[in-house]
């Protein structure tokens, strides 16, 4: 089904939605980027979630050409012209076109790009069943290098990582940071649960702060479950309760095996199931 792009000021069928091959964003993933979510026409937290594109842009020194409110109304119009109260929707601000070298002042006109379709990362069955996963050996790129903080176009890191995953027959692969430490996954935040404690890394492990992830620890909370930042190495994982994952697409997911070793009892685990269920109330209402 062709879709509606808003594209700079305005919303164009997907077959006009074109950018130039001189553009920074595709040459040298020089832009940014956020996901987010519609429910019954609104979007999750879309505050948090613009907020974010505004720190990733300022951190690569890129002017968004569109203030915050108006590219919030531009969602909610992008949303309403394809007729998807329940969708997906990117945001993408790439740099613009420029010339063949690096030089990012000789760019000009940074892209506004928002696209609202829908996604479905996991087989429904692995909800209820449990994701198994490996451990990457392509660490999370180190802080000193691109920041994982910044959700920049340039995701070749973690699709390296998902390869790898995907060559050991999983959906998804861990990530650790350069210190070896458990980072995130390659599109989502970890959780470990043990003796009823919910664990899950501080931002400085190297990830990105998803905002499910920040929901997630929010419902906790409110639930009365203990949830706090850590820092978790493999062993934390291996010897864990239970174990989860969360973003934007993905929501709540429980992970059952990871290296081969299972968690808990090898489904997913009570905590997990909890939160899940809390997340889905949340952000469907009920
Ligand atoms: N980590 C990475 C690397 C991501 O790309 C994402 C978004 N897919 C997440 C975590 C989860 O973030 P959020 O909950 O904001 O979608």
């Amino acid at each position: 089904m062709s879709r509606i792009v808003y594209l700079n000021d305005r919303l164009v069928p997907e077959e006009q939605a074109r950018v130039s091959v001189f553009d920074h964003g595709l040459l040298y993933g020089d832009g940014v980027f956020e996901g987010m979510r519609a429910y019954s026409g609104r979007v999750f937290r879309m505050q948090a979630h613009l907020d974010r594109l505004w720190d990733s842009a300022r951190a690569i020194a890129l002017e968004i050409p569109i203030g915050k409110e108006a590219l919030a109304h531009a969602v909610d119009e992008t949303l309403a012209a394809n007729q998807l109260p329940d969708g997906y929707v990117r945001l993408v601000i790439t740099r613009g076109a420029g010339t063949l070298g690096l030089d990012p002042a000789r760019t000009k006109n940074p892209q506004v790009i928002i696209i609202a379709d829908t996604i479905s990362l996991y087989p429904r069955e692995l909800y209820d069943r449990g994701l198994r996963i490996v451990t990457a050996a392509t660490q999370r790129s180190h802080p000193a290098t691109l920041s994982p903080r910044i959700k920049s176009l340039n995701y070749l890191n973690n699709i390296m990582a998902k390869l790898e995953g995907q060559q050991a027959g999983c959906v998804e692969a861990l990530m650790l940071n350069h210190k070896g430490e458990v980072a995130e996954c390659t599109a989502d935040n970890v959780f470990a649960v043990r003796r009823g404690i919910v664990l899950t890394p501080p931002p400085d492990a190297g990830i990105l702060e998803g905002i499910t992830r920040g929901a997630v620890m929010d419902l906790a909370k409110t639930a009365g479950i203990d949830c706090r930042e850590a820092t978790l190495t493999r062993h934390d994982l291996y010897t864990a309760d239970e174990m989860f994952i969360t973003g934007t697409a993905a929501e709540v997911v429980p992970v059952v095996e990871i290296d081969g070793r299972k968690i808990g009892d090898g489904i997913p685990g009570p905590i997990t199931k909890r939160l899940a269920a809390d997340f889905h109330a949340h952000v469907r209402g009920g």
